[in-house]
């Protein structure tokens, strides 16, 4: 399987490339030449385990880019790590409407699901060429715990993580500054995650940097990842063993695109939400047909503050029957003027693929308390965004699916703030607070992260 870039003009690569690439020469997204028929692998039977289904998922996107063996191992692998023996359960909470678990990780957020696979997969493509790779990635809080965990100690890797600081929660925190791991540079940039974001993408376009390694990027523009993320879906439409309606807790569009790629490759052709907090670029969007960037506000779904969803181009990609020019046009355009007016037969295009939903902080604080008066169970703003859309959902004729996206005990201010009490920690986060901390304050100039990493 070769990957093409979204903007048409980059050559093509394998899987193992994306990985270590990140991002297009041409500025775009890698996509996969064409679309596996992935019902036809059988990643739907019954009595398959976690793993065994990833395996049957990734193997058409994985082809023979990597050494014979190695997704079975790195599957394998991520299913030891997580703390259910479902990996991703799916529960009924109230008639019709289902959570799909998907915090039972070592960092206790969706993203180790991914994240712990790429790792894997990365450390057997370094191995097989001979390859070093650095890393480089900006988080919020939750992508660089996943990515540090994922990768403390990995062979070949090195691993740098900017995050903004004083600006993430001390549980985010301490999960990346604990690890005591040796090919992990922790980086606390005085400013915003702008910031961060803006240094990440000035270090990867620096000759400096590279010094004989490979240098890439685990964002969630990264191919690998997005792929890393559809065997949960698979597990939950054969689980379900009908159609549904997903909803998708929605920041940087990966998720919900994983969950697309999934309808794509005929694992569950029902429909698909995108839920957004106030930060609803998208949303906006495809109401009014104009894509425009607005500075991002703060809520209590920190995960999801993002102004300008990356993945976004990876659908427009496709609602434009793959047309690399157009897309390519319509990115640049909006990368200069931050606003741009979608043609009328994209917009209709991307309606049929895909709704969207903003819900406001009040909304989400009153689901958090609605769902624990309801049900008992505390879940957090994330999954309380997609929750109170998924209620708004006709779920007679189709169960509804809202992804649970984060333990609540990695966000106790907010959860506190709609419950009165915060929840207890899961065992995989428990004793942080008693491990040294190692991180370096910089300033936020492209130069003085330069040199801290060199
Ligand atoms: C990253 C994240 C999201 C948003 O996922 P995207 O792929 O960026 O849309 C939602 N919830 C949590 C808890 C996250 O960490």
């Amino acid at each position: 399987m070769q990957y093409v870039s979204t903007r048409g003009r980059a050559p093509g690569v394998d899987f193992a490339g994306t990985i270590v690439t990140g991002l297009a020469p041409d500025g775009g997204l890698y996509m996969p030449e064409s679309w596996p028929d992935l019902a036809g692998t059988g990643a739907l039977d019954r009595g398959l385990d976690y793993a065994g289904r990833a395996v049957r998922l990734l193997t058409p996107f994985i082809g023979s880019s990597l050494p014979e063996g190695a997704v079975e191992r790195a599957a394998r692998q991520v299913q030891a790590r997580f703390h259910h023996p479902e990996v991703a359960p799916l529960v009924e909470i109230e008639e019709g409407l289902f959570l799909l678990e998907l915090f039972h990780g070592p960092t206790a957020a969706f993203k180790d699901l991914a994240m712990q696979l790429v790792a894997s997969l990365a450390t057997e493509a370094l191995k097989a060429t001979g390859e070093r790779l650095l890393l480089l990635t900006a988080t919020s809080g939750d992508t660089g715990a996943a990515a540090v965990n994922a990768f403390a100690g990995a062979d070949r890797v090195e691993l740098v993580v900017l995050h903004p600081l004083g600006r993430v929660s001390p549980v985010q925190r301490l999960q990346m500054t604990t690890t005591g791991a040796s090919n992990v540079l922790n980086l606390a940039v005085r400013g915003d995650f702008d910031d961060c974001q803006r240094l990440v993408k000035g270090l990867l376009a620096d000759p400096r940097l590279a010094n004989g390694r490979r240098v890439s990027s685990v964002n969630s523009i990264n191919w690998a990842r997005l792929a890393g993320q559809i065997p949960y879906y698979a597990a939950a439409a054969s689980a379900l063993g009908r159609l549904a309606t997903w909803v998708v807790p929605t920041g940087n569009f990966g998720d919900a695109f994983a969950g697309w790629a999934a309808r794509r490759g005929g694992l569950d052709p029902g429909s698909l939400v995108a839920a957004t907090n106030r930060n609803d670029a998208l949303v906006r969007a495809l109401d009014t047909g104009v894509y425009a960037r607005a500075a991002a506000r703060p809520t209590a779904s920190v995960s999801m503050d993002v102004q300008a969803p990356s993945n976004f181009e990876r659908l427009v990609f496709e609602a434009w029957g793959r047309d690399g020019e157009r897309t390519r046009d319509l990115f640049e355009a909006f990368a200069r003027d931050g606003e741009v007016v979608l043609p009328a037969d994209l917009l209709s295009a991307l309606r049929r693929e895909i709704s969207a939903v903003a819900v406001s902080e009040a909304e989400t604080a009153a689901e958090i308390a609605r769902t624990h008066a309801a049900t008992g169970r505390v879940v957090c703003p994330h999954t309380a965004v997609a929750l109170h859309a998924a209620r708004q959902i006709d779920r007679r004729a189709r169960p509804v699916v809202a992804l649970s996206t984060a333990h609540p005990a990695k966000f106790p201010e907010a959860v506190a703030a709609a419950l009165g009490f915060s929840p207890p920690l899961p065992p995989q986060l428990a004793g942080l607070e008693d491990r040294p901390e190692r991180f370096e304050p910089v300033d936020a100039a492209l130069d003085a992260v330069l040199a801290a990493i060199l």
